[in-house]
This record gives C-alpha cells, sequence and structure tokens, in this order.
C-alpha cells in the first residue's frame, strides 16, 4: 500500500487486455512512479472517464498501456530535480490526455496539440484510473488551489474540474475553430452527453445561438432549461434537417460542432451546415469511417472541415477562467474507482448523461 513517503505501490484500475468489451482490474501492486528531474508525482484524488477512454480500454483506438484516464485531479506530493520552476509540492494540478508535448517541432510553433511527438495519458503512458501518475512539470495544468480547510470554493471542486480537462477544454478548442461571431447558429450534436453539455455552456458563454441535438425530456431540461440553448431537437422524433433550416432562415447553420463519437452525427452534419460553414470534427467515431462528403460538394459550398484534439494551454487558462466566473460548470456524477467496468459499459452503450468522475481511493 502507499506510504507517506510516496513510494511502494498503490491501487490501479489495469486492463490486462485491452479488446472488445476488456475489464479493468482493480489492483494494489502497482509501483507508484518515481518522477524524473522534470517531472512531478501527483496523488490523484478524481479522474473523469472520457469515451476515448472506452475507445481504449477495448482497443478500438490503440492502447500502448495497461492504465486509461486523461482527466486526473490531483496535489503534487514530489518534485522531480529540475521541477520546482513550474509547481511546487501542495499545487492543486489536472493532467490531460496531452501528457506532454515537444515544444520544439514545427506543429508545436503553430498549435501543440498536433504534436506528433506527443505522448498521451492513457494511450502510451499509464493513465489516470490510478492513486499516483508522473508528468512533466511544464504539461500539468495548474488548477486554482484549494482553501486552507481542504475545500474548493463554489463550483471549483475537483470533481467539476475533471472533466473540464479533456470534455471542456475539446470542446472549448473545437468550438473556437468554428471562428464565430456572436448571434451566429451553432448546431452541437450529442448536446447532453460528456462533451456536448459543457459545449453548450461554452458556446452560449461566448454568445453564439445553440441548437442543441440530443434525446429525451432530461436532456432537453439539461440543454434548454439549464444551460440556455436556443432550440433542443430529438434525434428520435424530429426531423433534424427540416428543423434546423426552419431555424436558420432556411440556409443551415454557420457551424456544426460534433462532439459525439456517432456515425449518423457526421452523415447529418454536411446538411446542417450552410455554404461557407464549418464543420469540426471532435467525437470519436469508428475509426474506419470516412466523412460522407465529396470535393465537389466542398468546392461548391465553399465548406470547411477541422479536426480538433483537446485544446492549447492558453484555451484551458481561458476555460478555467469561464468556470471561474460560474459560466462553465460540469454536471458530474461521482462514482468509486471500483465502479470503472460499470461505467466504460454505459459509455459504450451512450447510457450516460453529463460526465461520470470516479473517486480515487485515498
Ligand atoms: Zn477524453
Ligand atoms: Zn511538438
Amino acid at each position: 500500500m502507499a506510504t507517506t513517503n510516496h513510494t511502494g505501490t498503490q491501487t490501479a484500475a489495469v486492463v490486462p487486455n485491452p479488446g472488445p468489451n476488456a475489464q479493468c482490474e482493480i489492483r494494489h501492486d502497482i509501483p507508484i512512479p518515481t518522477p524524473d528531474p522534470d517531472q512531478v508525482l501527483v496523488k490523484l484524488t478524481h479522474s473523469g472517464i472520457c469515451h476515448s477512454d472506452v475507445h481504449s480500454i477495448y482497443n478500438e483506438t490503440p492502447m500502448e498501456t495497461d492504465i486509461a484516464g486523461h482527466e486526473g485531479v490531483g496535489i503534487v506530493v514530489k518534485l522531480g530535480s529540475s521541477a520546482s520552476q513550474h509547481v511546487k509540492v501542495g499545487d492543486r494540478v489536472g493532467i490531460k490526455w496531452q501528457w506532454s508535448v515537444c515544444g520544439t517541432c514545427a506543429a508545436c510553433a503553430v498549435d501543440e496539440t498536433a504534436c506528433p511527438n506527443q505522448n498521451n495519458s492513457g494511450r502510451n503512458v499509464r493513465g489516470c484510473f490510478a492513486q499516483y501518475q508522473a508528468a512533466p512539470a511544464k504539461d500539468v495544468t495548474l488548477l486554482p488551489p484549494l482553501n486552507e480547510d481542504g475545500n474548493a470554493a463554489d463550483g471549483l471542486s475537483s470533481e467539476l474540474l475533471a472533466p473540464l480537462l479533456c470534455a471542456g477544454l475539446s470542446m472549448y478548442s473545437s468550438i473556437s475553430k468554428a471562428n464565430l461571431s456572436p448571434g451566429q447558429w451553432l448546431v452541437l450534436p450529442g448536446a447532453g452527453g460528456g462533451l456536448g453539455h459543457l459545449g453548450v455552456q461554452i458556446a452560449k458563454a461566448k454568445g453564439y445561438k445553440v441548437i442543441a441535438i440530443d434525446s429525451g425530456k432530461a436532456k432537453r431540461k439539461l440543454c434548454v432549461d439549464e444551460f440556455g440553448a436556443d432550440a433542443f431537437l430529438d434525434f428520435k422524433t424530429d426531423d433534424i434537417e427540416a428543423e434546423v433550416l426552419k431555424l436558420t432562415d432556411g440556409v443551415g447553420a454557420h457551424a456544426v460542432v460534433v462532439g459525439v463519437g456517432s456515425t449518423a452525427a457526421y452523415e447529418l452534419a454536411f446538411k446542417l451546415v450552410r455554404r461557407l460553414g464549418t464543420l469540426v470534427c471532435v467525437g470519436i467515431p469508428r475509426t474506419n469511417f470516412h466523412l460522407p462528403v465529396s470535393p465537389f460538394e466542398m468546392i461548391v459550398r465553399s465548406l470547411r472541415v477541422v479536426g480538433s484534439s483537446c485544446g492549447t494551454r492558453e484555451s484551458m487558462s481561458e476555460l478555467l477562467e469561464l468556470a471561474k466566473e460560474g459560466k462553465v460548470r460540469a454536471k458530474v456524477e461521482v462514482r468509486e474507482l471500483d465502479a470503472i467496468n460499470d461505467v466504460v459499459k454505459g459509455l459504450a452503450n451512450f447510457e450516460i448523461g453529463g460526465r461520470v468522475v470516479l473517486r480515487i481511493p485515498e
């Protein structure tokens, strides 16, 4: 078990064999990592669980490690010998999908989210479904400190911040890539889901008009009553294409940000966007799915298609500001780490609204 000097072994949810319907095993014999000189050791308290963790655990996207998770929040408990210029022991930090970027390549010079040399938490380095994780000091996200009593200011508790590290950041970045102006129309398929419900709040904070697409009364209430979406369309009962056109003077929305890994959402998206409009891909459908659009259609309608993965550290700071102002708040259900297999199954079946955050045992 973990000791107070943070050495020895720890508890983690391990995936021995990533593959279809793979199960995680809660194990207590995983060595606590020793931070390299440029790294910090983080004792995690919470870890959000993302649809892309399901893709990793089921090996639908390649998983080269045995612990998933990339929305980790915890406290720095140990510093590598050269890590002290970025953070100090006791800081509350977040560990994101982009566990590290090289900072020196051509992509990093423009937008580090496209770094070909990046390492990813839960893909090729051990992820956050564990008590401890080491990460480069320069790449962890400094979070607002906890109060002296160990509690957080309203809206800034660790379980509420965890989903911002991937779901929130991914939506912040992808909505930014749509290049909208206040008052313009944005369609958000999957608006009641883990990414979508944060997207609605981010888009409204920026003054865009939001058409939320999802299904059921609960998600309608969440999107419209709670987060202020301008319209809600139910994909099970509404003619989405006709309704979007009706709402947008017959020409379609300025942008569609697909934050859900559904091929149906991508198929529909091109019918919802106007000429000169933008489609942003951020939700991951099965990897052999191709966008249903021809160069001819792209040319005639002057469409723009952009991919977006995570977000930059600048986007993360801007998103944390929105959280501090109370404009973005994740809808969270907290479960214990040992419920992970249940949650993975629920995500795989698209049964989970908002975000599940796993509490890591102390
Ligand atoms: Zn994620
Ligand atoms: Zn790079």
